[in-house]
């Protein structure tokens, strides 16, 4: 099920960076193909993505910018599998996303994905540690009896572990997007995608949850957001500009990014401490 597999060329690349090394042919860990997505409604048909071409490699930071409606949340939903398109293919690793079914869509999202939303999205009736742990129950993907250690771990990585035991509701719009990271990286995926993930949030809270994003790139994570803040978005190694479901410009930063010669060891070991610098910038 781990399509993150390493093949094992031996000519001192990270395995499974080499060209066409993944099952499905692709070269690259994510690749749409023509990704069409028309949606039908009582006033007729809407195209919101017109043949979507793109190609994202390991440890890459991308911010999707564009106008409301352009199509940034129906592109990045393609990805996670909680939309389909209407043609076209998505690969992500070994996966050909498109071709899941409901059930295998949500183990492997569950188990590769971490999708993190505007509005955080935690239980409100479970505690800010139960809503790290479901993810591992979900998918069984850690012991049980090592759960709650290493929900405990990445609460700490985010500077929340002090609230383990509240609700969500008790603690600030900042802090529940930390925990929506922890929880997101609860079953270690090599890939983390958000949705406006600073959209609700005051400007200094916003930039200590971008630096936790930085710091999991500096860890060989491969980010997808999307983003309204012009700022941020030049904070990123590509920014995707997206105008009525196409892209249609891509600007390439010279900021940091997960160098691949480092990435063989890094991509799947335990989330690096992500909240030393964060710490200072939130109250
Ligand atoms: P963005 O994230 O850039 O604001 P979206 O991807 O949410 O844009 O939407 C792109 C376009 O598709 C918008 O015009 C939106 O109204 C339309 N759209 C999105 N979801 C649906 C849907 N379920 N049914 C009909 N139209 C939709």
């Amino acid at each position: 099920m781990n399509w993150f597999r390493r093949n094992g060329s031996g000519n001192g690349r990270p395995n499974g960076l080499q060209a066409g090394s993944y099952r499905k042919g692709n070269s690259r860990l994510i690749e749409l193909r023509q990704v069409t997505k028309i949606y039908q409604s009582a006033a007729g048909t809407f195209p919101a993505l017109r043949g979507i071409d793109l190609q994202v490699d390991p440890g890459e930071f991308i911010a999707v910018v564009g106008k409301s409606g352009s199509g940034k949340s129906t592109l990045i939903n393609m990805i996670t599998g909680i939309d389909r398109p209407t043609s076209g293919e998505i690969l992500v690793g070994d996966m050909a996303v498109h071709t899941l079914n409901e059930g295998q869509m949500a183990v492997w999202r569950g188990r590769n994905l971490g999708v993190i939303f505007q509005f955080f999205q935690l239980l409100p009736t479970l505690s800010v540690l139960e809503n790290v742990m479901l993810p591992m129950d979900f998918c069984n993907v850690h012991k049980p009896s090592e759960r709650q250690a290493r929900a405990m771990y990445l609460l700490e990585q985010v500077d929340m572990a002090d609230h383990a035991y509240k609700l969500p509701s008790a603690v600030s719009g900042g802090q529940q997007q930390r925990v929506a990271i922890a929880r997101a990286l609860a079953n270690d995926p090599p890939i983390l995608v958000a949705d406006e993930p600073t959209g609700n949030l005051d400007s200094k809270t916003a930039e200590s949850v971008f630096r936790l994003f930085e710091n999991l790139v500096a860890s060989c994570k491969t980010i997808l957001m999307v983003t309204h803040d012009r700022d941020l978005a030049r904070r990123v190694t590509r920014t995707l500009i997206l105008a009525d479901g196409e892209i249609v410009d891509e600007i390439r930063h010279s900021n940091g990014q997960c160098v691949a010669d480092d990435y063989r060891g890094r991509a799947t070991a335990e989330a690096q401490p992500v909240a030393q610098e964060a710490r200072h910038a939130e109250p």
